[in-house]
């Protein structure tokens, strides 16, 4: 991929404070790849929902323990420079997502990675319906265990109000 690009992402880790805790993390790589949008396809940011990513309020969607140690963040970056802009974007995309969605049941498709919590929205009714979704392999299933059919969604991670509504009503 593009070396400026790379390094104009690298220095993004040396102001102070970035990887101070979970919601400055998260702005500041948000913030990054606002400034940077023009470098990506809109296929790439839909592809990889950076384009969801960088538009959610990071007090409400960065959960408290998204499970990966902050302070080696730079380090695991600067060890495996991606070759390739569409790799870039999936790494961005996934390390975000880890950042905003709640973690449920391991996936029983392939065993591999927990469930993630989103909010379906269906585009036609506006109904809204949480299901769970592994990231890995694309698995997603209503949250009683049922296989999720789908349907013309628009697709947000669900946060802890979200999550509180289903789980009261
Ligand atoms: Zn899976």
């Amino acid at each position: 991929m593009n070396d400026n690009l790379w390094k104009s992402f690298i220095d993004c880790f040396k102001s102070p404070g970035v990887t101070r805790n979970f919601i400055d993390y998260y702005t500041a790589i948000t913030s990054w790849i606002q400034n940077n949008k023009h470098h990506f396809s809109v296929d790439l940011l839909e592809k990889n929902r950076l384009d969801i990513l960088i538009n959610l309020n990071p007090n409400i969607y960065v959960i408290e323990d998204p499970g990966f140690p902050l302070a080696m963040e730079l380090k695991r970056f600067e060890k495996n420079i991606p070759e390739k802009l569409e790799i870039f974007a999936m790494i961005l995309g996934n390390r975000l997502w880890e950042m905003v969605t709640i973690r449920g049941e391991e996936c029983p498709n392939c065993e591999g990675d927990e469930m993630r919590y989103l909010l379906a929205e269906e585009i036609s009714t506006k109904d809204k319906k949480i299901i769970l979704e592994c990231n890995s392999c694309g698995w997603t299933e209503n949250i009683d265990g049922t296989l999720w059919s789908g349907g013309r969604v628009a697709i947000l991670p669900a946060n802890k109000e979200d999550l509180k509504s289903l789980f009261i009503s």
